[in-house]
């Protein structure tokens, strides 16, 4: 749905309305650096061209009403007393946001009427509910006239998130949404929150990102998640042997990363991951502002060779769908992104082998497991704005 339609919903759901302001936020992609922000580490995410538009109005009381397209499902609070709802569970995005908004910005937002609808494929791992929360914060912020800037409005989307819907995700997914610019990646230093617009020229050479979901549902995924991230402390508390002050995984140097052979094997592969990785979203930093496409794709190759073999998150699914993007010998790189054990590969192909893909990757796939692939096509998008 376009902007002129969805308006035309918010005229039609609220007729008392005569203005109206409308919004939209992106969903991302990871394109390199995983399991790393936990590490205070480095993440080089983009916006996709999929987004989620919201069209909303102030009203003059502390209700706020709204109706989600896509749901077809209304929904109605008090700005005053906010809880969570059991029955409208994508309407907490937004509660969260409003519940936190004053807290976060020090500015208190008025009620408001709102209807929203989006195309981020949802619980695909492109961050559908970081968009919400970010389409959100940014039109209460539009909507009251108030200025508070894309860093402070994605920590208070990731809290809103991590305190109201009761995820705990890390802060890149908001970040993202938010900085994000057409043509470009983010560059972030999970540690510093520093960030980098660095060129993503996909679409100037002909090339395009491709997502591919598995299919597989990520049953194992919070347990493993958190032993990794148990494994990476051990990690460190193992290398405080050499370096007593050590307290990330970031900040191993050269010295010590020769050390990482003598700790115990579980330990020593974590660590090489999130060594690695983090240099790797560095070096893929400087080939894109080089325009050199193809080493950032051995950059993506190689990271996914490491979280399968030393960091051990990949499945088979993941592998498979790889390897058959890989068969193409125009890929440019290909690796799997999220946490893993299941979610999404993202590849780097020509713009003209997309048919391809989609024919002989999908179709094999399906074949050799039984699972019905989804695939989308993406170039980098801008951020979170008015439109
Ligand atoms: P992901 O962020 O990977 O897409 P999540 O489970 O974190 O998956 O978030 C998906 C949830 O976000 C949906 O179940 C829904 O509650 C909410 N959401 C996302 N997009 C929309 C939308 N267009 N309209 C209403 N709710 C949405
Ligand atoms: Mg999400």
């Amino acid at each position: 749905m376009d902007a002129a339609s969805l308006q035309k919903v918010f005229g039609e759901t609220f007729p008392e309305q005569d203005q109206c302001i409308t919004v939209s936020a992106p969903g991302r992609v990871n394109l390199i650096g995983e399991h790393t922000d936990y590490n205070d580490g480095f993440v080089l995410p983009m916006a996709i061209d999929a987004k989620i538009l919201l069209v909303g109005a102030l009203r003059r009381d502390t209700q706020v009403r709204v109706y989600s397209v896509d749901f077809d499902e209304s929904d109605s609070f008090d700005l005053q007393c906010i809880a969570s709802s059991a029955d409208r569970p994508w309407s907490n995005y937004i509660r969260g946001v409003c519940k936190l908004y004053p807290t976060e910005t020090q500015s208190i937002p008025g009620g408001m009427d709102l209807v929203m609808q989006g195309n981020v494929p949802q619980g695909a791992g492109l961050s559908s509910s970081a968009a919400l929360e970010i389409g959100t914060a940014v039109l209460i912020r539009e909507l009251n006239g108030f200025s508070a800037d894309g860093v402070t409005l994605a920590k208070l989307a990731q809290r809103a998130e991590n305190e109201f819907v009761g995820v705990q995700c890390g802060i890149m997914d908001q970040f993202i949404s938010i900085l994000g610019e057409k043509d470009h990646a983010l560059f972030v230093d999970c540690r510093s929150l520093d960030y980098e617009r660095v060129p993503a020229p996909f679409k100037a050479a002909d090339a395009s990102i491709v997502v591919i979901d598995t299919g597989v549902k990520r049953g194992l995924v919070d347990s493993k998640y958190n032993e990794r991230r148990q494994q990476c402390q051990e990690a460190v508390e193992a290398l405080r042997t050499w370096q007593p002050e050590l307290t990330s995984l970031r900040d191993v140097t050269p010295d010590l990363k020769a050390r990482i052979e003598q700790l115990p094997a579980v330990s020593a592969k974590r660590a090489r991951h999130v060594v690695s990785e983090n240099e790797r979203v560095l070096k893929s930093v400087r080939a894109l502002k080089q325009g050199e496409l193809q080493r950032f794709g051995q950059y993506m190759n190689a990271s996914h060779d490491s979280l399968r073999d030393d960091y051990e998150v990949s499945c088979r699914e993941l592998d498979l769908l790889v390897d058959l993007v890989r068969d193409n010998p125009e890929t440019y790189g290909s690796r799997m992104t999220g946490a893993g054990f299941g979610g999404c590969t993202v590849s780097l192909v020509p713009t003209k082998e997309i048919p391809d893909i989609r024919s002989r990757v999908l179709s094999q796939y399906e074949k050799e497991t039984g699972l019905a692939p989804r695939m989308f096509v993406f170039q980098a998008a801008a951020g979170a704005r008015r439109v």
